[in-house]
């Protein structure tokens, strides 16, 4: 037995010794792999780090509105574009020389402060906290922004040059732009030469409305803030439409809204209301009688106008030209808002107007496209960040979602905003 002792010691020896070297052998196993794994992990990481801060983009920007131009300047913010194209079939007189004023809500001017845009360097007013400016203007700075971006990113504006088929075509097959914003406004045709359908989906605002616009040549083109009336009744008890009793009825819906914007020289006024079935309201919306809508639109206007502007009289009353009768507000938008060229791998969106319109004018369409454009700096990163196909769809699926939503958000609370809230 003792002489066994030494042996079976032995044997014991050497089975740990193995175990040991097994044991160290299947750590350093697992160790190497460990370190491998990291490594690997550590190097792709940086590739792909590397990979996206390199990706760069070509954008082509259709439409030079403040829409497609506030696009540009968000593709430049991006830092992902090496070379952006602006185009505008307008030549520069004719794109700057708009009369309308555009209103900027204090959102769009959180998001344009974002872009560096500098309101204190643009002619404009403020008031209640909303920036009203000419939209001449406000291209032509944003033109100017651009301008000065050129030393960093490839930036060519081609004003005098309509998006068309030829156009495409001359583009040479590896020279096709990755991204194209198509942002020419509601009367523009370059969604049907890319292939998108014109499908829209029309939605009542559940709200009737009415526009007129004065022009008066002799009267200042300087920024104007925007009046707002609520609550009115008219009486047409001169057209036989007793409509007294309806509004002391408390049950009866609130009247109508009126906002008189624009400038001096080319005023707009909107007047809107909640629909409602009132005698009042029916009457405006069938009546064949033209006249009664332009003296609502007379005699408001004469009632709320600023101080030091002309009253309109029946000897100026021609330089008004109004809607003949309410009508049902609605927003058109477009069933497909984005979509993928698949042979030259290009992703297409719509912005602006070119996506979405109402048949009425509140003052405020500018901030319904600001609103598209929230989504379009994250869009250029993904897509030109994207490693394949994939990703690229559900950039292009993500931002779909996102117009939807916006004219989704409108649709609830754009026309309070814009027209039928007290503001100030
Ligand atoms: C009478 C009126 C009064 C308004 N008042 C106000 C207001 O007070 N406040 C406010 O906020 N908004 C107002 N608006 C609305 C405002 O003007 C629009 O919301 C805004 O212009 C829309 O911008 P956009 O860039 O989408 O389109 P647009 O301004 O229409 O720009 C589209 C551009 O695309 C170009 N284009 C079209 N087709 C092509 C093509 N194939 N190739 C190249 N270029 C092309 C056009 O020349 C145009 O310059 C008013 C609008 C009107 C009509």
């Amino acid at each position: 037995m003792s002489g066994l002792q030494p042996e079976n010691a032995g044997v014991g020896g050497i089975g740990e010794t193995a175990e040991e070297k097994y044991g160290a052998l299947a750590f350093d196993t697992a160790l190497s792999t460990l370190v491998v794994v990291a490594l690997y992990v550590v190097v792709k990481v940086s590739l792909d780090g590397f990979r996206q801060w390199r990706a760069r983009i070509s954008v082509l920007v259709v439409g030079s509105g403040p829409v497609g131009l506030t696009a540009a300047l968000v593709a430049v913010r991006s830092g992902k574009v090496l070379k952006l194209t602006v185009l505008d079939e307008r030549y520069r007189t004719a794109l700057l020389c708009r009369p309308q004023q555009i209103a900027l809500d204090p959102r769009s001017v959180k998001f344009l402060l974002g872009l560096g845009v500098d309101f204190d360097n643009m002619e404009g007013c403020w008031h209640n906290e909303h920036f009203f400016t000419r939209i001449g203007v406000f291209q032509e700075y944003l033109l100017s922004i651009l301008e000065q971006k050129k030393q960093k990113v490839e930036i060519k504006v081609q004003l005098g040059t309509k998006f068309t088929e030829e156009y495409l075509q001359r583009i040479l097959h590896n020279d096709w732009p990755r991204v194209i914003v198509v942002a020419d406004g509601s009367c523009g045709d370059s969604c049907s030469v890319l292939g998108i359908s014109s499908d829209y989906i029309v939605e009542s605002c559940h709200a009737y409305g009415a526009n007129a616009t004065i022009e008066r040549s002799d009267q200042r083109q300087v920024p104007t803030p925007e009046i707002r009336a609520h609550n009115l009744y008219f009486d047409l008890s001169a057209y036989g439409v007793e409509a007294l009793r309806e509004h002391k009825n408390p049950t009866a819906k609130s009247g109508f809204h009126l906002k008189i914007y624009g400038t001096f020289r080319n005023r707009y006024m909107a007047l809107a209301c909640p629909t409602s079935d009132t005698k009042m309201v029916r009457y405006l919306r069938q009546t064949a009688n033209s006249s009664i809508m332009k003296n609502i639109f007379h005699e408001s206007f004469n009632a709320y106008k600023t101080d030091i502007e002309p009253r309109l009289s029946d000897v100026t009353l021609h330089h008004m030209q109004c809607s003949r009768r309410l009508f049902e507000i609605q927003l058109s938008h477009r069933r497909i808002s984005a979509a993928y060229i698949e042979g030259e791998n290009v992703a297409v969106i719509v912005e602006g107007e070119a996506a979405r319109v109402l048949n009425f004018d509140t003052g405020f369409g500018i901030n319904l496209g600001m609103r598209g454009l929230e989504s379009v700096g994250t869009f250029i990163y993904r897509t030109a960040t994207a490693v394949d196909q994939n990703d690229v769809l559900e950039a292009l699926s993500a931002k779909m979602q996102y117009s939807k939503q916006v004219a989704e958000t409108f649709k609830q609370t754009g026309l309070t905003e814009s027209m039928l809230s007290v503001v100030g």
